[in-house]
């Protein structure tokens, strides 16, 4: 009987050097946030993320995958949604600027006093950019976030984007955003859904709005929960057919 997770390690080895990544791991913290930092050395000008610690494909995936990109990554080592900063909850993956981190804590620390929210959104500023710059890739290149959802679909982005191109109607709830109408151009020319998202107001402190305001290549891809195999296909084709 082969397990799910052995089952994940053998396909990560088929890869090529995706375990040998892991192996080169270490964690660090920035902005309270423990991570594992994953390297391919000096010059390698891509960046990989994966920020929700309860989303365990993309994890796995990135893990997976990460031994055939050419770039460096992030992946958050606690296993809950949230984080907790200087004891209130936040959304990492809305921390990316003061006004988003504002909006999550006071969302998710209604009891808190104005003084300890505050307080905390004055620690995460002094702490930010070095969040920033250990995501920014190098210049041209590109930042690909990897996450998954329960309960959200390409249907919660069509409000917030340029373009959309809807190529798996049948699969709301996988799909690529990214921030470059380059990457668009070639996006929607897969298999695959795609949002196209160029603004960088309303600010809510996600990653998308970030890449707007500073210029620079931000992919996104969604996944359901628990679609490895999908997840990982859609990751390689990136990587096979983005510069
Ligand atoms: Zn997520």
């Amino acid at each position: 009987m082969t397990s799910g997770i052995s089952r994940r390690v053998l396909l990560a080895g088929a890869l090529g050097s995706g375990l040998l990544s892991a192996a080169r791991s270490s964690e660090r913290e920035i902005c309270g946030v423990r991570f594992r930092a994953l390297g391919h050395g000096k010059g390698a000008p891509r960046r990989y993320l994966v920020i929700h610690g309860d989303e365990d494909t993309a994890r796995d995936v990135l893990m997976a995958h990460l031994g055939s990109g050419n770039g460096s990554g992030l992946v958050v080592t606690g296993k809950t949604r949230h984080v907790t900063v200087r004891g209130l909850q936040l959304d990492p993956n809305r921390m990316y600027s003061r006004a988003g981190a504002e909006a999550s804590l006071r969302k998710l620390n209604p009891e808190a006093g104005e003084r300890q929210i505050l307080g905390t959104l004055a620690w995460l500023d002094r702490r930010r950019e070095k969040l920033l710059r250990a995501l920014t890739p190098d210049k041209g290149s590109r930042l690909f976030a990897l996450h998954n959802n329960r309960d959200y679909s390409i249907q919660d982005e069509l409000a917030a984007s340029d373009q959309v191109a809807l190529n798996e109607p049948d699969k709301p709830r996988h799909f690529f955003l990214c921030t470059d109408t380059r990457d668009f151009a070639i996006l929607k020319g897969s298999p695959y859904n795609v949002v196209l998202q160029t603004k960088a107001e309303p600010d809510d402190g996600s990653m998308s709005r970030l890449a707007a305001r500073r210029g620079f290549r931000y992919i996104n891809l969604e996944c359901a929960i628990g679609d490895f195999e999908g997840q990982l296909a859609r990751a390689k084709w990136l990587e096979t057919h983005l510069g």
